[in-house]
């Protein structure tokens, strides 16, 4: 339920709507616009809806929303958000650019994959530590040895971090080392991992699972911000669809969808959404055209060589031209990188 106030509403006038609210075991959000301001009531509304709230001085009109995400809804809360995060801010005029190795393998090959990207404008690094690997027998990334490896390398280039989180018991542990905690594809409705970043405050970049529509991605995050963390970043990366040639199909529609429901930015990783390096700059430049605020894109300096996912994995060299070309469709829509 929205309750929108009159553009003359007082302080005084808000507050007893609030506390209203609050008194009935209810939560709200407020979102301050130019012209007014809009109270989301968050709860079990049939508690509310005997209440004549319409009667309150500074009440314009009371809406029921019809969508089952609230939160994140851009009915709530119809600016869109920018989740910032140390001098890095996602959503805003910038298209954030992150790049970094599926999994982190040594010092020595992080850092080297770290100054590349970041001489080639990305601002955060990735890099998994804790990978959810489809086979038991493949390897399942350093554990806490990877994320201090992250942690001295992006405080020695200079760049963020994000890396993903797969047990809710390590979520304390990880915020000591990392900027933006992921949650992958396999785990985006594991709810107990959700409450738990939730709980934590951090930013978190939230991927798509492989099987969930845009709205379970939408009610995933939900659970986040549930929680009182609003610093959630979306992720698209491709669905499973009967195409087998890419490893999965980037739904694009998700961008500009996402853009109409949600106030949350929105990234793309182009490399899990095609798992052919070839398709990667093509991809991101359409992903960004159609309003991705990000990218997340898997570089390494020997593709060849890499531990994990050196097929969809762009040498250095083609993530230097691919951020060229992605900053010139980004300069055509209005973003800069
Ligand atoms: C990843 O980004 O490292 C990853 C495992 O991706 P996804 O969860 O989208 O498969
Ligand atoms: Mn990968």
């Amino acid at each position: 339920m929205i309750i929108v106030l009159k553009s003359n509403t007082t302080a005084d006038e808000k507050k007893r709507i609030i506390d209203k609210v609050h008194s009935l075991g209810l939560k709200t959000m407020v979102s301050e616009g130019v012209e007014r301001s809009i109270i989301g009531v968050i709860g079990e509304e049939d508690k509310i809806r005997v209440q004549p709230l319409e009667a309150y001085p500074g009440v314009e009109q009371v809406i029921a929303v019809l969508s089952q995400f609230k939160l994140v809804s851009r009915e709530f809360k119809p600016q869109s958000s920018v989740v910032k995060v140390k001098d890095v801010a996602i959503g805003g005029e910038e298209i954030v650019i992150m790049g970094g190795p599926c999994a982190i393998e040594n010092l020595q090959t992080l850092r080297e994959i770290a100054v590349n990207v970041k001489k080639s404008g990305a601002r955060i690094l990735r890099g998994g530590a804790f990978k959810p690997r489809t086979s038991p027998y493949s390897f399942q990334g350093l554990g806490v040895e990877g994320l201090k490896i992250m942690k001295q390398v992006c405080d020695e280039v200079g760049l963020l971090s994000v890396t993903e989180v797969i047990d809710p018991r390590d979520v304390e542990l990880m915020a000591k080392y990392v900027d933006i905690m992921q949650v992958g594809a396999r785990n985006m409705q594991n709810f107990n991992l959700l409450k738990e970043i939730g709980i934590s405050k951090r930013p978190v970049l939230l991927k798509r699972g492989m099987m969930a529509t845009i709205k379970e991605f939408l009610m995933s995050a939900e659970y986040i911000l549930n929680e009182d963390n609003f610093n959630v970043i979306l992720c698209e990366r491709g669905i499973r669809t009967f195409e087998t040639y890419t490893r999965n199909t980037l739904d694009i529609n998700a961008v500009p969808a996402i853009k109409m429901l949600s106030h949350l930015p929105i990234v793309v990783d182009p490399s899990h959404g095609t798992g052919k390096w070839g398709l990667v700059t093509p991809v991101s430049r359409a992903a960004v055209a159609a309003g991705a605020d990000g990218l997340l894109v898997e570089v390494h300096v020997h593709p060849e060589e890499a531990v994990s996912d050196g097929t969809q994995s762009l040498n250095t060299d083609n993530f230097e031209k691919m951020v060229k070309e992605v900053r010139a469709v980004a300069e055509a829509v209005g973003r800069k990188i």
